[in-house]
């Protein structure tokens, strides 16, 4: 049987079960809480384990988590997982705010970073012990200028090299997506181990339906981010794509974090309250149900789709 890497060790793909394709278990500004007295590591702790056993106590078994390396720390997430029994996923890749040191271009060039990126895949992340298993890319408002090209090239020839899939960001109403598809395309990638991620926060059939057809996944992986696209929104996009023959090409998520450093703590609940974990299982699962998403669709999007999407392996 196929297994993935997970922050605990290698899970049999069969084993993933019900998956959220796009969270974040810390997201923190890289430096800050390094020089900083502005976080309380075991408090974090704390609450992080809380969150994820309220989600798996509704079913969730796995949850990816696709913070890049500028962001991410993982003793952190490993402390996490090895407290809440979490399987987590972890990426490696970079954000579509490139980091300085990955901009000396005649030196560190898409090549340079797709080994480093390929580090974390093969062997793991610096003496952690832990193996990336995806890799995130992302592509905003700036679309794909030379430095965030540079990064998807990167991604993209890592991919090749390990096997492992690629999970990207997008500003969805911009349509980019369908620019990374160029960019993937153009290095070779075969566009069904993609997964275009924050698609959901567009409800325009046409550009959703061009991803699909080009062969990736589309994530619809903001729930609960309302001032992007308003949830009644989301499922009912969500149900006309099912109603299409879509259902097996998507995955749900919320882009939420345990602990998420750009806002301050006490704003998020009070400004996004539904921008959490639970969501989907609590809200979303049965408004897809009453907007007539068959419950085998609802499986295919929440169980089977994460798990095909971990099952193509191998360099290519
Ligand atoms: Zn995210």
């Amino acid at each position: 049987m196929p297994t993935v890497n997970t922050v605990s060790g290698p899970v049999d793909t069969a084993d993933l079960g019900f998956t959220l394709m796009h969270e974040h278990i810390m997201v923190q500004s890289s430096g800050v809480k390094e020089n900083f007295p502005v976080f309380d590591r075991e408090a974090q702790i704390d609450k992080a384990v809380a969150k994820l056993r309220e989600v798996m106590a509704r079913g969730v078994r796995t949850l990816v988590d696709l913070t890049p390396a500028d962001w991410r720390d993982i003793s952190f997430v490993k402390e996490v997982v090895a407290r809440s029994g979490m399987q987590v996923i972890v990426a490696t890749g970079i954000y579509w705010e490139v980091p300085h040191f990955f901009r000396a271009l005649s030196t560190r060039t898409p090549e340079y970073m797709a080994e480093l990126f390929a580090r974390d895949i093969n062997e793991g992340i610096m003496d952690t012990g832990v193996r990336a298993a995806v890799i995130k890319c992302a592509t905003d408002e700036t679309g794909v200028t030379p430095d965030v090209e540079r990064v998807l090239r990167a991604s993209a020839k890592a991919h090749r090299a390990t096997g492992v899939p690629i999970s990207t960001h997008t500003d969805a109403s911009r349509k980019v997506g369908l620019n990374q598809q160029d960019v993937f395309e153009s290095e070779g990638v075969d566009l069904g181990r993609v997964v275009i991620g924050h698609s959901g926060d567009s409800d325009d059939i046409e550009y959703l339906t061009a991803l699909m057809k080009r062969g990736s996944y589309i994530g619809m992986d903001r729930f609960g981010l309302d001032q992007f696209l308003p949830q009644e929104k989301r499922v009912s996009t969500i149900a006309r794509l099912c109603e299409l023959g879509y259902a097996e090409k998507m995955v749900l998520s919320h882009d939420a974090a345990c602990y998420f450093d750009w806002a301050p703590e006490e704003l998020i609940p009070a400004v996004v309250p539904n921008w959490q974990f639970n969501f989907i299982p609590d809200v979303v699962v049965p408004a897809l149900r009453e907007a007539g998403v068959a419950d085998e669709h609802v499986r295919m999007m929440t169980v089977d789709n994460p798990r095909r999407v971990f099952e193509r392996q191998g360099p290519y």
